[in-house]
């Protein structure tokens, strides 16, 4: 039975630790940039209820939803990010990376949809390619699914999940591709009438990251940086102090990134007017990146740009570009903390030894099957209550990876919990994936003596 239990889990994980998936060394990097919200500045959790406060009030107030919605609450805890939501049929789930609705983690409004439900709804669970979102996780005609990749979208699922409930519980007759496009335009309605700016000073969270800020971007010699907004030199100001800018050759806003990447709008100067000059802070609004590349000279592998959103700050980047990339996911520190407690530790092992077992036993014992069943329900449950109680792991369904993680690993090179990861290393450090084994490169299940596991399902079995 020793020889079944995987050796995996021997060392405790890091949650400050940089996690590569592909090689990469900073002593090749030469131009660092830095998107804005949630890579270098982070807010308190009041913004998210901030947000969906001011959203549920438009809903009310603008587009004449009832008042009684007003009785929601901000839950924090309810949803994550890199869920899909199945815009007409009013769904929120999480999927797989090869495209399968993780069952048990489909809810309409704030209650889960059976599986058999689930089952009779897709079809099976799992979502052809032309329902899903587009390259980006937008919906648009024929993709019925978005996929909320952002950290501000966490209110948004919250929001269009309590309102679905209000109007399920109260058998209120509506269309969920309208309810959608009104939740979606509110969330919207919010960030553009600055209602969360307005208060950013309260908000923005001044963490040792960033009394440490120029500790980080100093070692580099060159640096760059896209802003989203003008307004966001508040924030700048606040976080590092007035002078911010002294740190950044090049800082361009309202880039409207992923627009930034595949438009040819021309740039406007708001700094210094000649050109491009190292060491100068040079102040841009909007521009595409064609134009900016032929300024700067700047292209591939000598820049690595760090962003939270996988696709609008990342894909285009290293898909067009060549560019490195680098992903800030603050949840992972949370989930690494997890997964270094005993109890996590010892589900695991136990949960992948029985898998282990299932799988050499099947031919043995056909009444396995139904030790099978219970196995895999038991297999879901139990991981997935370690993360987030409605939906677990950002990163694993129930034993594959998720959409989001596949994607996470073909767009960044490297990934963190945040920026201040990077105090942990050196200028030059060159970062090397671990060699995990591929499925093929280890023994199978199957070619493991059998008789090793016996006790242990006959134990189950007697059970
Ligand atoms: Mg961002």
């Amino acid at each position: 039975l020793l020889e079944l239990v995987p050796s995996i889990m021997s060392n405790l994980l890091n949650p400050d630790a940089i996690f590569s998936n592909n090689e990469m060394s900073l002593s090749d990097i030469e131009i660092y940039g830095f998107d804005y919200d949630y890579t270098l500045v982070f807010y308190s959790k009041h913004l998210h209820t901030l947000i969906f406060n001011a959203a549920r009030d438009l809903l009310i107030n603008e587009h004449r939803y009832p008042v009684e919605i007003r009785k929601y609450e901000y839950d924090p805890d309810f949803a994550i990010r890199g869920l899909h939501y199945d815009v007409q049929r009013a769904v929120l789930m999480k999927i797989d990376a090869f495209h399968y609705i993780q069952l048990g983690t489909v809810y309409r409004g704030l209650s889960v949809v059976p599986d058999e439900e689930v089952i009779e709804m897709y079809e099976g669970s799992h979502v052809p390619l032309e329902q899903m979102s587009d390259f980006y996780g937008k919906s648009s005609h024929g993709n019925t699914m978005k996929q909320f990749m952002d950290i501000f979208s966490l209110p948004e699922m919250t929001l269009l999940s309590c309102v679905n409930e209000h109007f399920l519980k109260n058998n209120i007759d509506y269309e969920p591709v309208h309810l959608y496009k009104d939740v979606k335009d509110s969330i919207r309605d919010v960030h553009i009438k600055g209602i969360m700016y307005e208060r950013s000073k309260q908000i923005l969270v001044r963490s040792r990251c960033y009394q440490k800020f120029a500790r980080i971007v100093n070692p580099f010699n060159v640096r760059l940086t896209w802003l989203a907004c003008c307004s966001r030199d508040k924030g700048m100001r606040y976080i590092v102090g007035k002078d911010w800018r002294d740190l950044f050759d090049v800082v361009i806003v309202q880039a409207e990134k992923p627009n930034f990447f595949n438009d040819k709008r021309s740039f406007r100067y708001l700094g210094p007017l000649s050109v491009i000059c190292y060491n100068t802070s040079v102040f841009l609004l909007q521009g595409n990146l064609y134009e900016f590349l032929k300024l700067t000279g700047w292209r591939g592998s000598k820049v690595l740009y760090f962003g939270d959103h996988i696709y609008s700050d990342l894909a285009d980047l290293t898909l067009k570009h060549g560019w490195r990339t680098g992903a800030i996911i603050p949840e992972l520190r949370s989930e690494l903390k997890i997964m270094n407690t005993e109890q996590y530790i010892q589900t695991m092992t136990w949960l992948q030894t029985l898998t282990g077992l299932l799988e050499q036993m099947q031919q043995t014992f056909l009444e396995s099957l139904s030790v099978a069943l219970l196995s895999s329900r038991l297999f879901r449950e139990m991981t997935k209550g370690f993360f987030n109680a409605q939906f677990g792991s950002l990163f694993r369904t129930d034993q594959n990876p998720t959409y989001f993680l596949r994607r996470l690993s073909r767009f960044a090179d490297i990934y963190m919990a945040s920026l201040s990861c990077l105090l942990n290393y050196d200028v030059s450090h060159t970062f090397y994936p671990r060699r995990t084994p591929l499925q093929h490169e280890l023994p199978a299940w199957s070619d493991r003596p059998p008789a090793a596991g016996l006790p242990l399902l006959q134990e189950a079995q007697a059970k």
